[in-house]
């Protein structure tokens, strides 16, 4: 039977083809024909494939698809495909078909004619061709290409993200467009450079973007060549370096805060040598930057100090940072200077700690203050101490003689008792009775300042005592009335009886005295948990807040209308002194006009 072929898939004008595949089927796909370069392919020989189905040549897969195009074939058309076949021996080759039927003199399709080349190598530079092209597409490079009349090829989206164009509005452009006019002759250099095929590696310059802004990038500019090595065209790699320029920016920045700085900023590696040593190290330690340099850092620390070294560098090493020490450096001079130092670690770009940086703040004015300070504090408490001497004996010296003229003007007075003058008499007994009483109070006074208020404890009844002073007063007021409220019959303290009364004398002589108009004076005195309580109320003048907690302190007196009463502000201060050395409390509760209440607690005796 004579076989004819319905269509060629040959194109003549492209004639020869040295590696043509033809392989005859019939209509079932049974091999009928197989030619030397199918068996070159394909690997089985004319002997072993004639006879076999096709179907060894493609996987369950790609053969599914092989006799979807033959049953079109099958039904009179040509049909141009490629699909991967696999070999004898398992390997997988890439074939493009041009399969068309095979018909009989009657025209009956009776089987299929099939010319076939091998494209694996054409299949395998398209993909790789895929993957550059997936690479340019995604770095973050500006990749662009240019032909040597400097026109835009190619423009990838890194190139999109840096200058700002689009690939449209890029690509047909010259490149040019993205050159500010000053670096425009580094274009022909380039062009120049690229003619004689010379590559130009990551040469810095600035290129412009379409907002007009600079960018300072990193170019790789290459030779594109044509298959017979011709340039054609470059490939141009722009990076963008403008953030090494921050980087740069900020070194300079950080490096002349160093040395405008006031304090000495000191870099020295772990073994204690110094590299770096700004402006100020110089003006607080008197050498320069030279002779600094590489020297160790015991230059500037005194003998005895030199343990704190080993210190520090012990801490730094450990990672450590050393805040605010305060200690001595010796200057060029000798001379010492009192710092504040502060050393932090120094880590490599690896986080490896490989020295030390010391900044060191001249502390020497307030240290000097401080001495000054020291100074005044211990003369003032000299000069404290003489005056409390001074007090003490004078109020000695002048107790003496006033109990002589007391005791005289007393006998006088009664000597004069019914003599019209005897007048003036009383009036000299109850001045230097008020002279008395301002010298027992400035020696109690001098003796608190010196901590030499002697007690002397005695157990006795509270009752009787306040009794007594009760009495004492009310016998000599008419204007107040004196109740007296004891919530026991025996009160039983231990304290300095003597102390106790001048307390209790002090308080009651206020509450009389700040109470202009005639009142109540209220004494109560009850126990309270562990303590006991004394409290005497008044409906004197009252005591404003803001001076309720002053009226305790040494020569305080309320101002205002309070002035107008006559005493010397150490009534409270001393009345208070004597509670506190007993181990108790004194307070105050008043209201303007209405009155006050001063309370003092005692613990109650053992
Ligand atoms: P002074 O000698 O001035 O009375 P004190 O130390 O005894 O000194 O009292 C201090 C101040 O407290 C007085 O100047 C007075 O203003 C105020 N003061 C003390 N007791 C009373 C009181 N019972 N009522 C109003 N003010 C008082």
């Amino acid at each position: 039977m004579k076989l004819e072929a319905s269509g060629d898939c040959r194109d003549t004008e492209k004639m020869p083809f040295p590696s043509e595949v033809t392989i005859g089927l019939k209509s079932d796909g049974t091999i009928f024909g197989w030619n030397n370069t199918a068996e070159t392919i394909f690997g089985y020989p004319a002997i072993e494939a004639v006879g076999q189905n096709i179907s060894i040549l493609f996987t369950k897969k790609n053969f599914q698809k092989e006799c979807e195009f033959r049953n079109k074939i099958l039904e009179g058309n040509t049909e141009h495909y490629e699909l991967p076949c696999k070999t004898k021996s398992g390997k997988s080759v890439f074939i493009s078909f041009c399969s068309f039927p095979i018909k009989d003199k009657t025209g009956i399709i009776i089987g299929i004619s099939k010319i076939a080349y091998d494209i694996s190598d054409q299949k395998e530079a398209e993909e790789r061709q895929a993957i550059l092209a997936a690479i340019v597409d995604s770095s973050d490079d500006a990749i662009i290409g240019k032909n040597l009349n400097g026109i835009i090829t190619s423009w990838n989206p890194g190139a999109t993200n840096l200058f700002g164009y689009t690939k449209e509005e890029a690509v047909g452009q010259p490149i040019s467009l993205i050159i500010p006019k000053d670096c425009l002759v580094e274009e022909e250099l380039i062009i120049e450079n690229l003619r004689k095929g010379e590559k130009i590696e990551h040469f810095e310059t600035v290129r412009m973007a379409k907002d007009g802004s600079e960018k300072f990038i990193s170019l790789t500019v290459s030779p594109i060549k044509n298959r017979v090595g011709e340039v054609i065209g470059a490939s141009k790699i722009a990076r963008d370096i403008s953030y090494r320029d921050n980087d740069d920016e900020k070194k300079a920045i950080l490096a002349s805060i160093v040395s405008s700085s006031d304090d000495a900023i000191i870099s020295k590696t772990l073994k204690g040598i110094i590299t770096s040593w700004n402006e100020s190290a110089h003006r607080m330690f008197g050498y320069t930057e030279q002779e600094a340099i590489g020297q160790h850092i015991s230059l500037i620390i005194p003998k005895e100090r030199l343990g704190e070294e080993t210190r520090i560098i012990e801490s730094v090493t450990k990672g450590q940072k050393i805040d605010h020490f305060e200690t001595v450096r010796v200057a060029k001079d000798g001379t010492e200077r009192y710092i504040s130092l502060t050393v932090s670690p120094i880590k490599n770009s690896r986080g490896k700690i490989v020295g030390a940086s010391k900044v060191a703040r001249d502390i020497s004015l307030r240290i000097e203050a401080e001495k000054q300070r020291n100074l005044y504090t211990e003369r003032l408490q000299d000069l404290n101490k003489y005056k409390d001497d001074f007090m003490v004996m004078a109020s000695h010296e002048l107790k003496t003689p006033l109990t002589v003229i007391m005791a005289n003007l007393q006998i006088l007075h009664e000597m004069m008792e019914k003599d019209e003058n005897s007048i003036f008499v009383k009036k000299a007994v109850k001045q230097v009775d008020k002279l008395s009483e301002l010298i027992g109070n400035l020696l109690d006074v001098s003796k608190i300042q010196a901590g030499k208020l002697a007690l002397k404890p005695v157990r006795f009844d509270l009752n009787v005592l306040l009794l007594d002073v009760i009495n004492n007063f009310q016998q000599g007021t008419k204007t107040h009335q004196i109740v007296y409220k004891s919530s026991n019959k025996k009160i039983m303290i231990t304290a300095d009886r003597e102390r106790m009364e001048q307390v209790v004398i002090n308080i009651i002589s206020n509450a009389i005295k700040y109470s202009r108009k005639a009142g109540e004076i209220t004494v109560d005195v009850y126990k309270k948990d562990q303590e006991i309580i004394v409290s005497v109320k008044d409906e004197g003048i009252g005591i404003p807040q803001k001076d309720i907690e002053n009226i305790f302190l040494r020569f305080y007196r309320v101002s205002g209308s309070a002035s107008s009463f006559s005493g010397s502000g150490v009534g409270l201060y001393i009345t208070s002194e004597i509670i506190k050395s007993h181990g108790g409390k004194i307070w105050a509760e008043s209201k303007m006009g209405m009155g006050s209440v001063f309370h003092f607690s005692l613990p109650t005796a053992k």
